[in-house]
């Protein structure tokens, strides 16, 4: 039962984080940014999914594009649903400026503000924007929370328990995206018989999509299981057979390592989790299988 829609509201960003999984930066194609009239018809849809409680705003950097994001919002929260934005902060830039920015988001009543601080985004020891954002964001009553990941030395470390499907909060990164390009070098490698299961995305029962501009539907990012300019959003998700799904299905029965064996990718022992062997084998795997392995911005092939 699908509650919460991630739109990806553009690839575009103020930074190019390492560990970031959808190759954002402010290089990004400008096409992948979704217009206000794509935006209405993904509140459309999710009104007539009628599970959906909480849309997301994110990206890239949702807010490089604020006036069509705080129209959405107004539109998604004008029809009931609960309102999320996760950003860097890059426009934390002084007290009087994150009130300006509050003080919207404050009428609209959002319900998540979450503001991404840790290693892979500060550009220098006191870049912490989340520290103005949760002291202004308390004052107005704004619900203000911290995203903060594990620095690459500290894998494999006790991960903090994030449940199945759930979006990443803390604790490890995932090697997927740019961190199979950019971190996973110099760490310990496992050995590939046990990247037998998918452990992080529920993908029988998802609890939540991504979105893109593009128009696909990613069950986790960079698996498509539609495309929702061709097909409507409802219907994707109501016809989503995870069997029957030439990504997913592989992936259910033995992971990445059954995935490799069923298209017979070679690989080297090269990997230091699930996650960085899916990716890795997915991007050898687009060109059999294009309509499902998309967009470019995911896999660096732009
Ligand atoms: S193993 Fe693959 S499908 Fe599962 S969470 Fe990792 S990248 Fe996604």
């Amino acid at each position: 039962m699908i509650s919460q829609l991630h739109i990806l509201l553009t690839y575009s960003c103020t930074k190019a984080c390492n560990h970031c999984f959808v190759y954002s930066s402010p290089e990004a194609d400008s096409k992948g940014t979704f217009s206000l009239q794509q935006l209405d018809e993904v509140i459309e849809q999710a009104k007539i999914i009628g599970s959906i409680e909480w849309i997301y705003f994110e990206g890239g950097e949702p807010f490089l594009f604020y006036p069509i994001m705080i129209d959405a919002i107004r539109l998604a929260k004008k029809n009931r649903f609960k309102v999320g934005i996760v950003t860097n902060g890059y426009w934390a830039t002084s007290e009087e400026n994150v009130r300006y920015f509050l003080k919207d988001l404050n009428d609209l009543e959002i319900d998540d503000l979450s503001v991404s601080d840790d290693c892979f985004h500060m550009t220098n020891e006191n870049d912490h924007p989340s520290i103005l954002v949760e002291k202004i964001g308390k004052e107005l009553g704004i619900p203000v929370n911290t995203l903060s990941l594990n620095k690459p030395d500290d894998i494999p470390v006790e991960d903090i328990e994030i449940k199945k499907g759930e979006p990443i909060i803390g604790g490890n990164i995932r090697i997927r995206g740019r961190a199979a390009e950019t971190l996973s070098h110099n760490l310990p490698i496992k050995d590939s018989i046990f990247l037998n299961s998918c452990g992080h995305e529920e993908l029988i029962n998802p609890m939540r999509v991504h979105l893109d501009a593009y128009g696909y539907v990613h069950i986790c990012q960079g698996i498509n299981i539609g495309n929702m300019w061709e097909k409507p959003l409802s219907n994707i998700l109501k016809n989503y057979n995870p069997v029957d799904h030439p990504i997913v299905a592989p992936l259910l029965k033995g992971g990445p390592l059954e995935l490799a064996k069923t298209y017979q990718i070679p690989y080297k022992e090269q990997f230091v989790e699930t996650c960085h062997m899916c990716y890795t084998i997915r991007k050898d795997l687009r060109s059999y299988h294009p309509e499902y392995l998309q967009p470019n911005q995911m896999y660096n092939d732009q």
